[in-house]
């Protein structure tokens, strides 16, 4: 049995905790802030009840398999829905797409909404996109990172080399083999969900569509929090210990292998094995003494681009929007003018989004509302990350209002006007997010998928620092609540049982 100290309570340390504990090991996690959860958050006020990150489940099997290793089933602990309709594209030209839950019905609904040449187009993309899963799923998203030794093994199959295409970017192959620009848009979309811009991003990310539609979009009833609270539980119940309000200062580091953590305090809790759940950068940048072993990791993460962050607005609303999605995206009619704007582009520094694509989650839950008259809405927008030297300063007085109110306007103008059923609203920038979930500069996936070389680039789940391992949206498989439950089972495993 090793004692394990786990730093940060987000998804993916307590999915490292309840499968270390029910492992066997001695595990205890350290939580800065008063709650746990991370950016899988939660925020309430005046009877209405908001998530304040993810707002979609995918990959249900990947939790079905975590409470299944740790002792019961994901059933018993969760409201899991699947979506029917899973979500609602509106574009630029008026025209929208309610995209069925069911994969099979989602070639006609597409030649309904975009023509007959949408459905056959999607359907062949999608037959490409899932032999991409067959080829990269196991050894990307289940073992651990062996850049050299993943490629080799690629390269010895010129069919799956042909098939993953690492030299195509996700934009090519949309290019390629879809003729609609609103389809277009559509799969471009995709690659926010690693944070990353299409344009760049690699067109393997088109099993990220592939895996939404095959495996679900779904919905914890009662909001994805529970999802947080569920793990935590599950991690407590098999003998974990969670510390809230716990800050750690340093990752302690003795003849070359992890020690155990100091806390803010100054108190030292000696551990044979440390699992760090925050932020890599931080980790590497703040947490670690500089220089040793993790100076190449150090390295790879400076070549790396940081994810893209985001804006949230939390809506309080009086009344009921007839006939809308859980889900709906209003699309610009310039989607490149929003990746030039995040990440800088056509020799321009980073800035707040003027015409973003809007993200609108609005569950018909009634556990998220006062009364049977009033909604809550998850609204989001990529953002650049808060970087006052080089690109935008989210505390700069006055811009969080200023820019809520655009966007309010923004949404009025694609046919969503709120603004007179306002009862208040919440705004959360990327400062916030840096400062709530300690994610540098606020980035929501650690490092982008920008770039070929991306994936070999992100942090490994094994640390050069022996005992010190990474689970989270920042290491290795990636971003997102599947990817991140996916890093904790590669961890535990290589820590393996007591
Ligand atoms: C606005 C938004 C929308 C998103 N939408 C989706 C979605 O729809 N679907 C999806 O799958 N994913 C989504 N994501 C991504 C998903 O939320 C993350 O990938 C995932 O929750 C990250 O989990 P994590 O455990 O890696 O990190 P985090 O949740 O960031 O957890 C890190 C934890 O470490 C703590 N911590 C930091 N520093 C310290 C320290 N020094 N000492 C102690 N504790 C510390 C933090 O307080 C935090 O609790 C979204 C994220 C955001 C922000």
């Amino acid at each position: 049995m090793a004692r394990v100290a786990v730093v940060g309570a987000g998804l993916g340390g307590l999915a490292a905790a309840a499968r270390l504990a029910a492992g066997g090991h001695a595990v205890t996690v350290f939580e800065q802030s008063d709650g746990v959860g991370g950016k899988l958050g939660r925020y309430e006020r005046d009877g209405h009840v908001f998530d304040t990150g993810p707002s979609l489940v995918t990959m249900p099997q990947v939790y079905r398999d975590l409470f299944a290793a740790t002792g019961g089933s994901l059933d018993d602990a969760v409201d899991l829905v699947r979506l029917d309709p899973a979500v609602e594209y509106r574009f630029a030209d008026g025209s929208r797409l309610s995209v069925p839950g069911s994969p099979s019905a989602i070639p006609a609904a597409l030649a309904d909404a975009l023509g007959p040449a949408a459905g056959t187009e999607w359907t062949a993309l999608m037959e490409r996109a899932a032999a991409m899963w067959r080829i990269s799923e196991e050894p990307f998203l289940r073992r651990p990172l062996q850049g050299a030794a993943t490629l080799a093994r690629l390269a010895r199959n010129p069919a799956d080399v042909a098939t993953i295409a690492p030299w195509q970017t996700l934009r090519g192959l949309g290019t390629r083999q879809l003729s609609d620009p609103r389809l277009r848009m559509l799969l471009d979309r995709y690659a926010t969900y690693s944070g990353s811009d299409p344009r760049r991003a690699p067109a393997v990310l088109a099993t990220v569509p592939y895996a939404e539609q095959a495996f679900g979009s779904w919905y914890v009833r009662g909001g994805l929090h529970r999802l947080a609270l569920a793990v935590a539980e599950r991690a407590t119940d098999r003998g974990a210990v969670i510390r809230t309000g716990s800050p750690v200062r340093r990752v302690l580091v003795e003849a070359g292998r992890a020690a155990g953590v100091e806390l803010a305090d100054g108190s030292r809790v000696r551990a044979d094995v440390v699992v760090s759940g925050v932020d890599a950068a931080a980790l590497y940048g703040d947490l670690l003494p500089p220089g040793g072993r993790a100076r190449d990791a150090r390295r790879d993460l400076a070549r790396a681009t940081p994810s893209l962050s985001g804006v949230v607005l939390l809506l309080a609303l009086r009344g009921r929007t007839p006939g809308l999605a859980h889900h709906t995206v209003l699309f610009p009619a310039d989607y490149d003018a929003e990746f030039d704007a995040v990440f800088g582009g056509r020799g321009r520094t980073p800035r707040p989004v003027t015409d973003p694509t809007v993200y609108v989650s609005a569950p018909d839950d009634p556990a998220l509302r006062p009364d049977a008259d009033s909604e809550s809405w998850f609204v989001l927008v990529n953002a650049p990350r808060h970087d006052p030297r080089r690109g935008v300063d989210w505390d700069e007085p006055g811009l969080a209002d200023r820019y809520a109110a655009d966007l309010l306007a923004v949404l009025a103008r694609r046919g969503l006007d709120v603004r007179d059923r306002l009862r208040w609203c919440e705004v959360r920038t990327p400062a916030d997010l840096a400062r709530d979930t300690g994610s540098v500069g606020g980035s929501i996936y650690g490092s982008s998928s920008n770039g070929t070389r991306a994936a070999f680039l992100r942090p490994a789940n094994a640390s050069p620092v022996p005992g010190l391992f990474l689970v989270g949206g920042s290491a290795h498989p990636g971003g997102g609540l599947p990817l991140v439950t996916l890093s904790a089972e590669i961890v535990a495993g290589l820590v393996g049982p007591a």
